[in-house]
């Protein structure tokens, strides 16, 4: 069987201007050169490939990852550093999609992180702060009471807010209700991506960046083929998420690969501090399009939502959002806006993660919605025991056959007509 390769990743890029670049030395990169042999290959250094890397080589299990880039150059590097927990739908839904076990996995998923940061002792500015989860009509105040009705079912221990709560939490009215999760918290994702690589790789893994693999081909094993080099593994995991390329047939067009925006303001004066979230808690909105924020360990606020639906940098690039927080703290027009930069999520027709088996040994997981930084992170050692032998329930995932989403080659249209439809809608609101 071969797999590949009609579009093949550009490789070799700097990390994006982001904030977290900005802050971050230079990386060592090393590609691979000849050939060499490994137990497990992984596709990718995301938090995905680096989590389930770190499991394997701590496990005992021969492990090399082969990154296009550097680790975390992808949306894990450049991510808004939310540790949230749960997938998109209510409990009840995905109860009933994918089981109980996937409910309860999805909400200890950001314990998972914390646990995992303070084990290996990574310097990522990891904080516990809990997180807000914000409607911003009535309607979507009345979705959360329910979700919140379904948590209490289920000892979940959310906490309801009404509007003057969550006016006290984020320094704003535009808040119609929400609930506080006290199990979310906050990275930086680069430092945190970085410190899986590096624990990774003294647990044994081998990481090759500037690697792209062009091309797959099952014989026996696997044989992974980059432009200097050959990799030969029994097994194989492609965690190439919202930056897969035409490796695995099918998997590109099985995913939308929306971009969302970033921008960094300068640090905040102390007034500000006190009334935007203070105790570093995250938020995000619910809706049809997210807008996400937190305050980070220097007091920058970090404000994301859509944007250019193409690779930008710069402050600029965020106008749509850095007018939004502006209109919401009128405050904010004095302290500026110091980085601006966006990436790609991986969106699925059905909000789930896909997991997706290719050949005899190989897996894919991806599509992981704009969540996927405690997701992922859980997900790692689950999809270590799975390419280690562990029964396929090990995964609280259904294998899923890839599939494509209906007009994907359109999804920029999409997204276009999403954002005008809501910056309509909030303008006629007044908001
Ligand atoms: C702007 C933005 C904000 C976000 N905010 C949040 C948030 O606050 N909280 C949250 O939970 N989630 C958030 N997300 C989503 C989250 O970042 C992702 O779900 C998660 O990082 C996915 O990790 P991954 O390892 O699967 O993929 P990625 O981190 O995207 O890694 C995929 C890697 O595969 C490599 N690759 C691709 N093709 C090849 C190939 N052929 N050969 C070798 N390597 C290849 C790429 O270079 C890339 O490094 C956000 C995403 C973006 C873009």
């Amino acid at each position: 069987m071969k797999l590949y390769d009609r579009v093949r990743t550009r490789a070799g890029r700097r990390l994006p201007a982001s904030l977290y670049a900005a802050g971050a030395v230079a990386a060592e990169r090393h590609p691979l050169e000849g050939e060499i042999r490994t137990d497990v290959a992984v596709v990718g250094a995301g938090i995905l490939g680096l989590s389930t890397a770190l499991a394997l080589a701590e496990g005992g299990t021969g492990c090399v990852v082969l990154e296009a880039n550097e680790p975390g150059w992808g949306a894990s590097g450049r991510n808004g550093g939310q540790v949230n927990a749960g997938l998109k739908w209510a409990p009840s839904r995905v109860e009933a999609d994918l089981g109980v076990e996937a409910v309860a996995f999805s909400y200890e998923a950001p314990t998972r992180l914390g646990e995992l940061v303070a084990r290996l002792g990574l310097d990522c500015d990891y904080v516990n702060g809990g997180g807000y989860r914000a409607a911003t009509d009535a309607q979507g105040a009345r979705d959360i009471e329910a979700l919140v009705a379904e948590f209490e079912r289920r000892t979940i221990p959310v906490r309801a807010l009404d509007a003057g709560a969550m006016q006290a939490a984020a320094g704003t009215g535009r808040y119609t209700g929400g609930l506080f999760d006290p199990v979310a918290g906050q990275v930086n994702p680069l430092k945190y991506a970085r410190g899986l690589a590096a624990a990774a790789a003294s647990a044994g893994a081998r990481i090759f960046c500037d690697s792209p693999v062009i091309e797959a081909r099952q014989a026996g094993g696997w044989i992974l083929r980059t432009p200097r080099g050959t990799v030969r593994a029994e097994k194989v995991l492609f965690a190439t998420n919202g930056y897969s390329d035409g490796l695995v047939p099918g998997l590109r067009g099985s995913l939308l690969p929306v971009f969302s925006t970033i921008a960094a303001s300068h640090p905040l004066p102390a007034p500000l501090r006190a009334r935007i979230l203070a105790g570093r808690e995250v938020l995000y909105e619910t809706g049809l399009q997210t807008v996400y924020y937190r305050v980070d360990a220097e007091g920058r606020l970090l404000f994301g939502g859509r944007g250019p639906q193409a690779s930008a940098e710069g402050p600029g690039a965020a106008r749509r959002l850095t007018a939004l927080a502006e209109r919401l703290w009128p405050d904010l027009r004095a302290v500026g806006w110091q980085y601006g930069w966006n990436g790609r999520v991986a969106i699925t027709g059905d909000h789930y993660p896909h997991l997706h088996e290719v050949g005899g040994a190989g897996l894919v997981c991806a599509g992981f919605n704009g969540r996927g930084v405690a997701l992922t992170t859980a997900l790692g050692p689950r999809l270590a025991a799975r390419l280690t032998g562990a029964p396929p329930d090990v995964v609280p995932l259904p294998v899923t056959a890839v599939k494509g989403v209906a007009f994907q080659p359109f999804w920029p249209a999409g997204v276009a007509a999403v954002m005008a439809w809501t910056d309509l809608k909030r303008r006629l609101a007044g908001r």
